[in-house]
């Protein structure tokens, strides 16, 4: 599980989270939902390790995450791919960082190639491809590295409406079939209560100094009547 216990961050003088406590069982899909400023990135980059908090802590299958770890992964709200690598080599380069064999990348890579519709761009470099495309890299990306939490920030936010449709049918699959933890944030509620198993809302103020916390929403789930929708091929 991962377990967020009194999480507190400021900025400056600015309050942003104060004393958030949430536990994300394994397996889980877990959206967090709320306006623009809230703090949802920084809850995430909180969890990734990429800040340190002012106060709490996070623990990943009951110990801190080591920095630099496979304990997560994240998909991050602006596009992070590396400019100078092909699209499979951005899929592949963190498994190679880790030691992964170079069949077993390969294998990898064009397995998630497939599963994001990108298998005839391995070979393209990131500014040969559109926001949305960079997106399913990203996700792809993550993906491959099968991080035991997978942070996820407005990943689809980008796509057109049938695109992120089948991107939102392809994670479910994925996180069914791998098990997948997944933190998942959207500014859009439909999104949220469609993929998630618990939301988490975090409403705040952006202008303000205060940050009050948080509904949760058990559901069941509905997900068989939306239609899957198929692109290309
Ligand atoms: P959005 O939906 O627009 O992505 P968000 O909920 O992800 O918003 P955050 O990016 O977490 O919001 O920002 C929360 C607040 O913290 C904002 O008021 C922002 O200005 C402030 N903030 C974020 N990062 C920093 C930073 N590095 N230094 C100072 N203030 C910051
Ligand atoms: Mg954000």
């Amino acid at each position: 599980a991962l377990v967020v216990e009194k999480l507190g961050k400021n900025y400056q003088q600015l309050n942003i989270l104060r004393n958030l406590s949430v536990t994300v069982e394994k397996g889980e899909f877990c959206c967090i939902t709320g306006p623009s400023g809230c703090g949802k990135s920084t809850l995430l980059r909180l969890i990734a390790g990429l800040e340190s908090s002012d106060t709490g802590r996070i623990i990943v299958d009951g110990s801190s995450p080591s920095p630099g770890g496979r304990e997560i992964g994240f998909v991050f709200q602006e596009d992070t791919l590396f400019p100078w690598l092909t699209i499979k080599k951005n899929i592949t380069f963190p498994l190679e960082l880790s030691g992964m064999k170079r069949e077993k990348r390969e294998e990898l890579a064009a397995y998630f190639l497939r599963l994001t519709n990108l298998q005839q761009f391995g070979g393209h470099y990131p500014h040969q491809l559109s926001g949305g495309m960079k997106q399913r890299v990203a996700v792809a990306r993550a993906l491959a590295y099968k991080p035991k939490v997978v942070l996820m920030d407005e990943p689809f936010a980008a796509l057109d409406a049938q695109t992120r449709n089948y991107m939102q049918q392809q994670l479910i699959e994925l996180w069914e079939h791998e098990k997948l933890t997944i933190v998942f944030v959207t500014h859009n509620i439909d999104e949220a209560l469609y993929l998630a198993d618990r939301v988490l809302v975090l409403t705040g103020r952006p202008a303000g100094n205060r940050q009050e916390f948080l509904v949760k929403l058990p559901r069941p789930r509905q997900r068989t009547s939306l239609p899957f929708v198929k692109l290309r091929e």
